[in-house]
């Protein structure tokens, strides 16, 4: 059995809140508002694909966002997905940002599948890879 810890949410980034106030006054759909989640302890083992998890759901948040008209929020889950690819190395991360092109993601408010346009995928991608140059040039 894995250990459990409590970890900041990482959507919401422990505010229990996102900006996004016309469904359920914002609250964070992925910690319900509590700022906090329960994670499986990582083995380091599981560290790179823990990591790849991540910048898959950074993405997939960025993507939401850009959906809704939020660049802004959209831009610092790239930049986070950014700082997880760059601990999966650059093959996998290829991998990661070829799925970010197709603009699938899932929508949590909705429950269910969204899909970006191919003009907002491509810019979400931009996002990342510049944000991951800048970390690279930091
Ligand atoms: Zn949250």
């Amino acid at each position: 059995m894995s250990k459990k810890q409590t970890i900041k949410c990482p959507k919401c980034d422990g505010r229990g809140k996102i900006n996004f106030s016309s469904l359920a006054a914002g609250k964070c759909f992925t910690c319900y508002g509590a700022g906090v989640v329960s994670v499986d302890a990582p083995s380091a083992r599981d560290a790179i694909l823990g990591a790849q998890m991540n910048a898959r759901l950074c993405i997939s948040w960025a993507m939401e966002a850009a959906d809704r008209g939020d660049m802004r929020y959209a831009a610092h889950k790239a930049e986070q997905a950014a700082s997880y690819l760059h601990s999966v190395g650059t093959e996998r991360a290829r991998v990661v940002l070829a799925e970010v092109a197709a603009g699938y993601y899932h929508d949590e408010t909705q429950g269910k599948k969204g899909r970006l346009s191919p003009e907002l995928a491509r810019q979400v991608r931009a996002m990342i890879i510049e944000a991951g140059r800048a970390q690279a040039a930091a």
